[in-house]
């Protein structure tokens, strides 16, 4: 017996040894077992994905002497004339050089007959879509009303060329294309039995080159094997496929995240030289690139298109530390890029051009890191601005705590002058000695004053919390100006036994801004740092409504009588013979 391919010497004789098609092969033997198979079937699906030999099969399920059965026993006569492509009840035509309308007829004359010695006849019609739109109408007529000992069984690769009073008449199946991993299990198993020693990265070239096709697999094997008596290795299929090694796509992406461009034109050059086709080489790209975001978004196996176990682990590590905007970025210039290199008459360059307009942009910062740079940056101009010497928390507590209690509703200065808690004057020894006395103090004193939280009287806590509210929030100022800005109108509530609430009104952005994890924690740790014990803070933002303008001049009017008649200003303006010069509301 001469030399066998693969694909035939390995074409599967049960529905069993069929790769990746269950769905069809399950439903078929079903069929089969229940007696209720169609008369007409239909296999659609992609070119070497099993759709012949599921027929041939089927063929055998049905004309078996022990059958008809889901196994048939391939020793019979009719299994094995199937075996051989000889039945004389199994008809194979191709259906692209038998097209015609007469085909059909002879086609139809013979079904009349009874079979040979088989309970059916069987018509294979492989690509059945070639007939031509007479021959289809013969074939209708036939189908319409079939003898009982005739079945079809068509093949076809565009199911969408056949007429849809045939496609109506019969039982379809959709044959999926075979994924990377079957294939490379499938070609395993067959190098096995053959003796052949070929690695995992071999076959996975192989089988992606097949492109979900197991024949187109196993020729490439059978053609790989013949170039070769020792092992098989990925150099080699590099060399017979005439082209791209998945190595190189790693190479690139790297260079990429390296931003050398020196080293992605030379591996293009190379690429080039060995015969590789550039928009093909392109679409390659295109799609790694995709399946990194994928794994750096957390994707698996299974949401990437043909990716081994093998690479994608090779993939995680490789975006590690790239972040996932970057291969936005990069995708998103390499899909404008793609029309350009399809249509272009310099592939190559053009290539080569959009790899180097990858490497010139720059990565983006999530907002984020964007975020923390602003706080960082505001940070230092409010340290700049306050010489350095910004007010500690604790520093500003105890001067607080001098004047504060003192400072009740009657002579609390009116919030329309710009004379705030923080910048009343205290004696100037004071200010000198008392951090020092704080810092001693276990615990300090600052934290002593604030037995009147929790006095029963409610108008005399409230103004109290006011204060603390305003130091804690200059104390949280100087560390993160963005966040005290946040609460520029709000005020502090107690709502328990350690527990205040925080009430403020401002925009979407400060709401959201505030609720951050980060952000709340920080506030729940400087009041519990203030109060010196542990404080649950809730918030409770509004959104700001905008109130209408003549309902805010009013007010506005109303706050500018109120200060110029208040006494303190009166004050201020004896003791420093000024005079008014602008009122602003704060
Ligand atoms: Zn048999």
């Amino acid at each position: 017996m001469g030399y066998l391919v693969l694909a035939r010497k390995y074409r599967p004789q049960r529905f069993e040894e069929v790769v990746k098609q269950e769905h069809i092969t399950k439903a078929l033997a079903n069929a089969v077992t229940s007696g209720r198979l169609a008369h007409a079937i239909l296999l659609a699906g992609p070119r070497g994905t099993g759709k012949t030999t599921i027929a041939r099969v089927l063929a055998k399920c049905v004309n078996c002497e022990s059958g008809p059965t889901a196994t048939p026993c391939n020793i019979c006569r009719s299994c094995r004339e199937i075996t051989t492509g000889h039945a004389a009840d199994v008809f194979e035509i191709d259906g692209a050089s038998n097209n015609k309308v007469e085909n059909v007829r002879e086609l139809r004359e013979n079904a009349n007959y009874m079979p040979a010695h088989s309970p059916y006849k069987i018509y294979i019609i492989d690509e059945v879509h070639m007939l031509s739109d007479s021959a289809f109408n013969a074939l209708l007529k036939i189908l319409e009303e079939p003898p009982a000992h005739v079945k079809f069984f068509f093949a076809t690769t565009d199911p969408n060329k056949i007429p849809i009073t045939i496609l109506s008449r019969c039982q379809r199946h959709d044959c999926r294309r075979v994924d990377v991993d079957s294939i490379i299990k499938h070609m395993a198993l067959l190098c096995e039995k053959e003796h052949i020693d070929i690695s995992t990265e071999a076959l996975t070239m192989i089988a992606r080159e097949a492109d979900g096709s197991i024949r187109d697999a196993l020729s490439l094997l059978d053609l790989i094997i013949t170039s070769t008596n020792g092992n098989i290795g990925t150099e080699l299929v590099v060399d017979v496929l005439g082209g791209l090694d998945r190595q190189s796509l790693f190479d690139i992406s790297q260079a990429v995240f390296d931003r050398n461009t020196g080293k992605i034109i030379e591996i293009i050059g190379c690429l080039y030289d060995r015969g590789q086709n550039m928009v093909k080489l392109f679409s390659e790209l295109l799609e790694h690139f995709r399946n990194l975001l994928v794994v750096k978004l957390g994707g698996s196996a299974d949401g990437l298109s043909d990716v081994s176990e093998f690479e994608l682990n090779a993939m995680r590590n490789q975006v590690e530390e790239i972040p996932g905007t970057y291969l936005h970025q990069i995708l998103d210039i390499l899909f404008k890029e793609e029309v350009n290199i399809r249509y272009s008459s310099q592939p190559k360059l053009a290539v080569e051009m959009a790899f180097i307009r990858v490497i010139q942009i720059r990565p983006a910062l999530s907002i984020d890191t964007l975020i923390e740079k602003i706080d960082a940056l505001q940070k230092g101009l409010y340290e700049s601005f306050s010489g350095g010497d910004t007010p500690h928390l604790m520093d500003e507590a105890a001067i607080q705590h001098e004047s504060g209690p003192e400072r009740t509703a009657e002579n609390k200065p009116p919030a329309s002058v710009a004379l705030n808690a923080r910048n009343y004057p205290a004696p100037l020894s004071e200010k000198k000695t008392r951090p020092h006395e704080v810092k001693e103090n276990q615990p300090p004193e600052a934290f002593q004053a604030l037995p009147e939280i929790h006095s029963p009287k409610a108008d005399k806590e409230d103004d109290s919390l006011d204060v603390s509210w305003e130091n804690i929030l200059a104390a949280i100022a100087s560390d993160n100006p963005a966040l005290s800005a946040c609460f520029a109108d709000s005020q502090l509530k107690k709502i328990g036994d350690g527990r205040l609430e925080i009430v403020f009104r401002t925009n979407q952005f400060n709401i959201n801004y505030a609720n951050r994890d980060s952000n709340r924690s920080l506030i729940q740790i400087a009041c519990s740092q203030y109060f010196g014990n542990d404080i649950q803070v809730a918030f409770s933002g509004q959104l700001a409504k905008s109130r209408s303008g003549m309902a805010q001049k009013k007010e506005e009017k109303l706050l500018e009588n109120e200060t110029l008649n208040h006494p303190l200003v009166e004050d201020a303006m004896k003791i420093f013979n000024g005079k008014i010069v602008e009122i602003k509301i704060l």
